[in-house]
C-alpha cells in the first residue's frame, strides 16, 4: 500500500482497532481477573512459605539440638566412637574419649587413616575386618591401637556400615581392654602356673563339676591310686569313695556347692587294684564373680595311710598311756608355771593328774584341775615353786627325796618339762620304804656294834691263840733239845724226833698262818664297822683340791709305772673329808693295782652337775671287769681273781660303797674286761645330814 489511507480504510482501521480495543478490554478484564487470582495466590503461596521457613527454621533448631545430644551422647561413651569413610578410610568424626583414651588432639585426629592407629605389620588383619563390616554390615576386631605417648591400648572394636547414596561409612565404638588384658594374663599366669604344680605335685589335684564329675585330674594319680587321668574324666568321684564315708563328703560337697568355700575332710578312696587308700582332700568352690555361678570346684588330695597307720599307732599308745596314766601306783601332776608381771614365776596351775594323786593326797580331781598349787595346797607360795621352775624354763629334769610335812609323808619327786613353762612331777610315796630304811639303817648300825665288838672280841683270843703257839713253838724246840740227849728205843726215838721236829712245827706254821689270815679278816670287819661307825662331818668339799693331794700321794706309784693321770676341773659336792678321801683313794689305788701291763695306764678324772647332784667319773684303761663280776666286786672281802698276785683283801671296793651310801650318794661302775673300767660316784651339791 502506498500514499494516505482512505477513509474506509480508516474507518476500517478504527473498526479493526475497536475491535482489538474491545479484546484488548476483555483480555485485560480477563488478565485483571487473572491477576488478582495470581495475587491471592502468590498470598497464599507467600503465607504459606512463611510458615515452611518459620517451620524449617524449627526443624534446624530441632536438628541442632538433635546433633548435639548425638555428640553428647558419643562423648558420654565409655569408649571411643569414630567414623570412617569408605574405602578412603579417614577419620571424619569421632568422640571426646577418642582424644582421651589415645592422647591425639582434634587436629591430629581428623582425617587420619584408620592404619594409622594399628601395629605396624597387622594391616592385613584390620583390612580384612574393615572389608567383612561393609560386607556383611557389623564385625568385630580386638587390636591394640596406637597412643600418643608411643604405646599401644588394647581394644574391642564393635564396626558397623553405614550408607549414603553419595558415600560409603565405617562407623564403630571401641572400648579399653587394658584391665580385662591383665587379668586374662594374670589368669593365664595362674592357669598356666596351677597347671606346672598340678602336673608336678605328688598331691593329686582334680576340678570336679558341681556333680563331682572329674574335669581335670593331675598325672599323679597313677601313681598314688593307679588310674590313668584320662580314665577318670567325666567320671564322678563318689564312685570311688568308700561307702562308709560317702554321707560325710556329700555334706561337705553340698557346702562348697552353694557357696563359696573351703572344706577339708579325710577319707577312703577305692585304688585301681582294690583295696581302699586314705586320703585327705582340701575342697575349694570357684565361682564366676560376674554371675554368681559355680565355675567348678578344686580338690587337692593327700595319701594320708602312714599318717593315718601313725595316728592309729598314737592313738593307741595314748590309750595305753592314759591307762598307765591312770593305773600308776606314782602320782603323775602336770603343771603350768604362773608368772608375775616382771616374769618371775610366782604360782603354778594343775592340768592334769591321775588317780594315784586323789589316792595318796586325798585331793579329788576336779578340785586340783585348773586351779593353782597355792590354793589347792593352801600355802601363799606353792610348794617346791622354785625347784619346779627352774625345771620348767630350763627343761632340765630333776629328782629328789623330801618329806612332806602336812602329809607326814616321805616322796621322791621326779620333776620332768613335758613343754615349755610345763613341768611334770611323778612322785612315788616312799613314805614305807622310808619307815624300812630307817629300820634297816637301825638294824645295820646294831650290825655294826655287833661287827665291832665281835671283831674287837676276837681279836683277844687271837692274839692269845697267836702267843700261846709261838710259846708252844719254843715249849717243842726245847723238848727237841732234851730228847737228842734222852737214850730212847731206837724205833720211838725215831718217831718222836719226826713228830718233834717234822709235824709239830708244820702244824704250828699252819696255825699261824690262819692266825694272821683270821688277823687280816678281823682287821678288814673292824675296818668296815669303822666307816660306819665314824661321825661324819659334812661339809662343803673343793673335790679339785681333794683329788689332787690324793693324786700327788700316789706320784711314785704311778711313776713307776709310766702312768699318766688327767684331771678336769671338777665341781664341788657336800661330804666327810677323810670318808671321800678313803673312798677316792681306794678307787684310784685300784685304777693303778689293775692296770694293763701291755699299755701305760692313763687315768681321767671329771665331774659334772646335775641340778642337785654331782657326778665324778674315774676312768682308767686297765685290765676292766668281766660282767659277770661287776655286780658282786661290791661285797666284803670279794676278789675278782682270789689266787692274784695283787695285793689286796677285797675291801677297798665294799668300804667305798659304805662311805657313798652314808653320803646319800650313788656308786656304780662300767666296765670292759680288757679295755677299762669307769666308776662312777653321784654326791650331793646340797648340804644334808647324816
Ligand atoms: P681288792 O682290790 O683288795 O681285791 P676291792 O674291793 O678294792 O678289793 O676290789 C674288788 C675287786 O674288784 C678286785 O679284786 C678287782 O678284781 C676288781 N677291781 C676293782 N677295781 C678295779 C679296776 N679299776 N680295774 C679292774 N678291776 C678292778
Amino acid at each position: 500500500m502506498s500514499g494516505r489511507p482512505t477513509v474506509e480504510e480508516l474507518e476500517k482501521l478504527v473498526e479493526q482497532l475497536q475491535q482489538h480495543n474491545s479484546i484488548l478490554s476483555t483480555s485485560l478484564e480477563q488478565s485483571n481477573t487473572e491477576l488478582q487470582a495470581l495475587q491471592e495466590d502468590h498470598n497464599l503461596l507467600k503465607n504459606r512459605y512463611q510458615k515452611d521457613i518459620e517451620e524449617l527454621k524449627k526443624a534446624q533448631i530441632t536438628l541442632n539440638k538433635e546433633k548435639e545430644f548425638s555428640q553428647k551422647l558419643l562423648d558420654c561413651l565409655p569408649g571411643i566412637f569414630y567414623l570412617y569413610t569408605y574405602p578412603q578410610l579417614r577419620l571424619i568424626y569421632w568422640n571426646k574419649n577418642h582424644e582421651r583414651l589415645l592422647g591425639f588432639t582434634a587436629d591430629e585426629i581428623r582425617n587420619r587413616h584408620i592404619m594409622d592407629w594399628h601395629v605396624p605389620g597387622v594391616e592385613p588383619i584390620v583390612q580384612q575386618a574393615v572389608d567383612l563390616v561393609m560386607e556383611k554390615g557389623e564385625n568385630v576386631l580386638e587390636s591394640p591401637l596406637l597412643h600418643k605417648n608411643g604405646e599401644y591400648v588394647p581394644f574391642l572394636m564393635t564396626g558397623i556400615s553405614f550408607d549414603t547414596p553419595e558415600q560409603r561409612y565405617l562407623m564403630g565404638f571401641g572400648i579399653d581392654i587394658t584391665d580385662r588384658k591383665r587379668i586374662e594374663y594374670a589368669l593365664k599366669e595362674s592357669e598356666s602356673l596351677f597347671r606346672l604344680l598340678a602336673e608336678n605335685s605328688t598331691d593329686i589335684i582334680a576340678s570336679h563339676n558341681a556333680n563331682g564329675e572329674f574335669v581335670y585330674v593331675s598325672p599323679s594319680c597313677k601313681t598314688l591310686l593307679g588310674y590313668e587321668p584320662k580314665e577318670l574324666i567325666g567320671r564322678s568321684a563318689f564312685e570311688f569313695i568308700h561307702p562308709d564315708d560317702k554321707v560325710k563328703i556329700e555334706k561337705s560337697w553340698q557346702n562348697v556347692v552353694e557357696k563359696p568355700a573351703i572344706t577339708t575332710f579325710t577319707f577312703r578312696i577305692l585304688s585301681k587294684d582294690g583295696p581302699y587308700v586314705w586320703f585327705e582332700a582340701v575342697l575349694k568352690s570357684i565361682f564366676d564373680e560376674a554371675t554368681g555361678k559355680l565355675k567348678e570346684i578344686h580338690a587337692s588330695s593327700r595319701d594320708i595311710t602312714k599318717r593315718k597307720l601313725n595316728e592309729d599307732k598314737l592313738e593307741e599308745s595314748e590309750t595305753k598311756l592314759t591307762t598307765l596314766f591312770n593305773a600308776m601306783t606314782e602320782m603323775v601332776v602336770i603343771h603350768e608355771v604362773i608368772f608375775d608381771e616382771n616374769g618371775n614365776p610366782k604360782d603354778y596351775k594343775i592340768i592334769d593328774c591321775n588317780k594315784a594323786y586323789t589316792a595318796i593326797t586325798g585331793i579329788e580331781k576336779k578340785d586340783a584341775i585348773g586351779r593353782l598349787g597355792s590354793e589347792v595346797y593352801q600355802s601363799d607360795i606353792p610348794p617346791y615353786l622354785d625347784e619346779f621352775s627352774k625345771v620348767a624354763l630350763t627343761g632340765e629334769a630333776f629328782e629328789y627325796t623330801t618329806y612332806y610335812a602336812p602329809m607326814d609323808k616321805h616322796f621322791i619327786i621326779s620333776v620332768v618339762s613335758p613343754g615349755p613353762n610345763k613341768f611334770a612331777t611323778i612322785t612315788t610315796d616312799i613314805t614305807a620304804v622310808h619307815e624300812i630304811q630307817e629300820i634297816i639303817q637301825e638294824k645295820n648300825k646294831e650290825l655294826e656294834n655287833y661287827l665291832y665288838v665281835a671283831s674287837h672280841d676276837l681279836r683277844t683270843p687271837l692274839v692269845n691263840i697267836h702267843g700261846f703257839s709261838q710259846r708252844f713253838q719254843k715249849h717243842i724246840e726245847a723238848i727237841s733239845g732234851c730228847i737228842e740227849d734222852c737214850t730212847i728205843n731206837s724205833d720211838k726215838s725215831e718217831l718222836v724226833k719226826k713228830i718233834t721236829s717234822e709235824e709239830i712245827p708244820r702244824t704250828l706254821n699252819f696255825i699261824l698262818s690262819n692266825v694272821s689270815k683270821m688277823d687280816g679278816l678281823i682287821n678288814g670287819l673292824l675296818q668296815i664297822s669303822r666307816t660306819g661307825r665314824i661321825k661324819m662331818t659334812i661339809k662343803k668339799l673343793d673335790m679339785g683340791q681333794l683329788i689332787k693331794s690324793i693324786v700327788s700321794g700316789m706320784n711314785f706309784q704311778l711313776a713307776e709305772i709310766d702312768a699318766k693321770v688327767n684331771i678336769e676341773e671338777l665341781p664341788d659336792c657336800y661330804g666327810d673329808n677323810m670318808q671321800l678321801n678313803q673312798m677316792f683313794t681306794n678307787i684310784i689305788t685300784n685304777a693303778i693295782k689293775y692296770h694293763d701291763k701291755g699299755r701305760p695306764l692313763v687315768i681321767n678324772i671329771s665331774g659334772k652337775v646335775r641340778y642337785n647332784k654331782v657326778i665324778y667319773s674315774i676312768h682308767d684303761n686297765g685290765v676292766g671287769i668281766a660282767p659277770r663280776h661287776q655286780k658282786r666286786i661290791w661285797d666284803v672281802f670279794y676278789r675278782v681273781d682270789s689266787s692274784s698276785q695283787i695285793t689286796g683283801e677285797g675291801l677297798g671296793l665294799s668300804i667305798a660303797k659304805r662311805i657313798i651310801d652314808k653320803h646319800k650318794g650313788k656308786i656304780w661302775v662300767e666296765s670292759e674286761e680288757g679295755v677299762g673300767s669307769t666308776f662312777f660316784i653321784e654326791l650331793l651339791n646340797t648340804e644334808f645330814s647324816e
